[in-house]
């Protein structure tokens, strides 16, 4: 997966194609996340920073309230 061309800079927010911004001299960043791809080649790796497989980030997860919640909290707007 080629890296990203156009970056910008966090700073000055200018637009380039260098790492280094040329306004600032500051360092820019890939101007969007890197594609994503249901056949990603890298997911094992991805799987593995981010530990999938620990309680820690299956905590992490956002959830759904519970249905019999949902349910009571829409009966008590009405
Ligand atoms: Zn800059």
């Amino acid at each position: 997966m080629a890296r990203q061309l156009l970056q910008h800079c966090s700073k000055c927010k200018a637009w380039t194609l260098q790492r280094d911004c040329q306004y600032c001299d500051d360092t820019a960043n890939a101007a969007a996340p890197l594609k994503w791809s249901p056949e990603d080649q890298r997911a094992n790796i991805r799987r593995k920073m981010y530990n999938v497989e620990s309680k820690e980030w299956l905590d992490s997860l956002p959830s759904l309230e519970k249905i019999s919640e949902t349910r009571s909290n829409a009966s008590e707007e009405e």
